[in-house]
């Protein structure tokens, strides 16, 4: 059982000309609402890729919430350790997305950033049917931070996927099993500036360095690198295909790892199994609608 701590959000897609300008009013030319959030979307990863996931994060008693908690139940995600908010609406992301796909967001966490330390004891239970837990950072921090120390004190394995890239307190990261992160977030994590090929590893061992035990980088079209304690490394190759939209292919890969892992997989057909579904993921446009199913995979692999 994989226990996913994050955001669950409703993402409205607003589709226009030109994005507008300081002071500017625009028509919208499309407007669509998707279920999102990285921890809901990594939640549905896991559980489409063949993966048991439990969603803990919170929702406001509205019909957005309503129809997050839906879309999870019919994805066979666990739902029934998510809390409604009453004094705050469920989160909400406003994406605006001109006609070269160029985009501006606008993030509203509202009831993701009630998931405090208080509702995470009241829900303590879960920790003790959960083997792993799997956390990003779209609630907050300070209960980003507890939750690990609190998963290394049950021995619940700790799989962090520090998106947004922010900042934890340097000795949560010897606590932290599996470290995933894309180019972005290994630069700022490490400090150094990953432009170059050669400097990926030197960035993943400065995280190594730190106590994790073991990172995954994510290199889009490049596909992904591990590096173990030892330092020991194994790359991966990506799978050569056209990419159209790379939203959630950060997701998609992670949620893809964890559930190929979890039932015993070692960690370099994991990758593969991940880059695969993440090569997928890139040739449909959107986020959840984009993350493709074990048997999209397995057939996508075999041709
Ligand atoms: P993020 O979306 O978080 O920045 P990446 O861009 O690194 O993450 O993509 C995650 C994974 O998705 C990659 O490791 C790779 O396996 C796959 N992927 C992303 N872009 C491409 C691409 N253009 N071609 C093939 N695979 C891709």
């Amino acid at each position: 059982q994989v226990l996913v701590v994050g955001s669950l959000n409703m993402d409205t897609v607003i589709t226009v000309e030109n994005l507008p300008k300081d002071g500017e009013t625009i028509i919208a030319k499309d407007v669509s609402r998707f279920c999102g959030g990285k921890g809901s979307n990594q939640a549905i990863a896991i559980a489409r890729l063949g993966g048991n996931a439990i969603m803990f994060g919170k929702l406001g008693n509205d019909e957005n919430g309503r129809e997050l908690i839906t879309r999870l139940k019919k994805e066979g995600v666990t739902t029934e350790y998510i809390g409604i908010e009453e004094s705050a609406s469920t989160g909400s992301a406003f994406i605006n997305v001109d006609r070269r796909g160029t985009n501006t967001i606008v993030v509203d966490p509202g009831a993701n950033y009630s998931m405090d330390k208080k509702y995470i004891n009241e829900k303590s239970a879960v920790f003790s049917v959960a083997n792993y837990c799997l956390l990003q950072y779209e609630i907050p921090m300070e209960t980003v931070e507890f939750i690990i120390t609190k998963c290394y004190e049950e021995g619940v394995k700790v799989i962090v996927n520090p998106s947004p890239v922010a900042e934890i307190k340097e000795d949560l990261y010897k606590k932290i099993d599996i470290l995933i992160v894309n180019e972005t977030e290994l630069s700022e994590l490490s400090g150094m500036e990953v432009l170059e090929d050669v400097f990926i590893r030197k960035a993943m061992s400065v995280l190594i360095n730190k106590g994790v035990r073991c990172v995954i980088a994510t290199l889009g079209p490049k596909g992904s690198l591990y590096m173990d304690a030892n330092y020991k490394v194994e790359y991966q190759e990506a799978f050569k295909v056209d990419a159209i939209d790379t939203t959630a292919a950060g997701d998609t890969f992670t949620g893809a790892l964890i559930a190929s892992f979890v039932k015993g997989g070692d960690l370099k057909a994991s990758m593969r199994f991940a880059n695969a579904a993440g090569a997928i993921a890139v040739q449909t446009k959107g986020a959840q609608n984009s993350i493709p199913k074990y048997a999209d995979v397995e057939k996508f692999i075999a041709e």
